[in-house]
């Protein structure tokens, strides 16, 4: 691995159990082998336009578009979908959340999002 993909994955917390080096393997293959393996960034790939070498598992260059880290980690990373509903205000809040279940719940009480502060499971 080369300084600049060291520096660039340590910045990024890429860490090894996310990274492969994709030298001298075929792209079909290696794709494979990241989905299989739960593996979500190579280096050693073919360069981009601006000559990188560090993509995402779908191909795009996670240098010249760094927020795509965060998102393709997030994407990954298991979730759950969640349904809280305020009887007060009559609302239905339906979203996405990486955290425990209930720490979500007691963040949108505290931060009285939307301006409710009975939001329930439904
Ligand atoms: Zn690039």
């Amino acid at each position: 691995m080369d300084n600049f993909t060291k520096q660039f994955t340590s910045n990024h917390q890429i860490t090894e159990n996310i990274l492969i080096d994709a030298k001298g393997k075929a792209v079909n293959g290696i794709k494979e082998f990241m989905k299989n393996n739960d593996i979500y960034f190579a280096y050693n790939t073919t360069l981009c336009k601006n000559g990188h070498n560090i993509r995402s598992r779908s191909g795009h260059c996670v240098v010249c578009d760094v927020a795509r880290i965060a998102f393709v980690k997030r994407s990954f990373k298991n979730g759950c979908l969640y349904l809280f509903g305020s009887k007060s205000k009559q609302f239905l809040k339906l979203g996405m959340t990486t955290e425990i279940i209930e720490n979500r719940l007691q963040k949108l009480k505290s931060r009285q999002i939307g301006g409710v502060q009975d939001w329930k499971f439904y």
